[in-house]
């Protein structure tokens, strides 16, 4: 076994490049056709002994959406036994009472739900699907439901910045367990004109303090 005396806290796993949606501001630039020669099962669940070798990060199966590959539990159950504290990052859309279920029995602790936006114009602007904001806040209310842990993530480009108190105030009226936001990654279709300009530098410290200052969010 390897030694590492700087082992990885964090792991985050793109396990798919395939999506149920179409974002405008996707780093990986995901569709719904999967590229050929993603890892099969037991390839994924090799990388997975890898990770366990090195020690006992939180592994995020993200994507991608995730929950479109078919054996996200199976792959999910494989880490949690291997010792890792397994969560999952999704776009929420997919989310059933029956599937949340599942992916508790897999030893999921919790999810990320993207949210990119106060309202419906905003986020299926991001999302490039009518109804998504819908459809990810049907998901959120299964995960209320069953008092599955989540979170939201935002990404921050021009077109939500000025949203991101009031996204903050959304996650917290939802009942999310934190409310993290991230630079948008200028890959993919996340490329110009959504990058992040620099003048705006200063908003984001503005939500950043907002954040800081409930005690309930980390
Ligand atoms: S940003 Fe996320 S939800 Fe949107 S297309 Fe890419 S992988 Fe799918």
């Amino acid at each position: 076994m390897i030694v590492m005396t700087n082992a990885p806290r964090l792991i985050a796993w793109e396990l798919t490049a395939g999506c149920n949606l179409n974002c405008v501001h996707c780093r990986g630039a995901s569709t719904s056709s999967v590229p050929a020669g993603e890892l099969t099962t037991d390839e994924a669940k090799h990388f997975i002994d890898e990770v366990a070798g090195l020690g006992k990060p939180i592994l995020i199966l993200s994507g991608g959406e995730p929950l479109t590959r078919p054996d996200v539990l199976e792959i999910a159950r494989y880490g949690t036994d291997a010792g890792l504290r397994v969560v999952l990052a999704t776009n929420g859309t997919l989310l059933t009472p029956e599937l949340v279920e599942k992916l508790r029995d897999a030893g999921v602790q919790r999810l990320s739900i993207s949210v990119d936006g106060a309202n419906a114009e905003t986020h299926d602007n991001f999302r490039g699907m009518p109804g998504a904001f819908e459809r990810t806040l049907a998901g959120i209310e299964v995960l209320r439901k069953t008092d599955f842990p989540f979170q939201i993530n935002t990404t921050i480009s021009k077109r939500n910045l000025e949203e991101i108190p009031k996204t903050f105030e959304l996650a917290k009226e939802l009942g999310a367990a934190a409310y993290h936001v991230f630079f948008l990654v200028p890959t993919g279709r996340g490329k110009s004109p959504m990058k992040f300009p620099r003048q705006t530098t200063s908003v984001f410290c503005t939500g950043f303090m907002i954040c800081r200052k409930n005690r309930k969010f980390s």
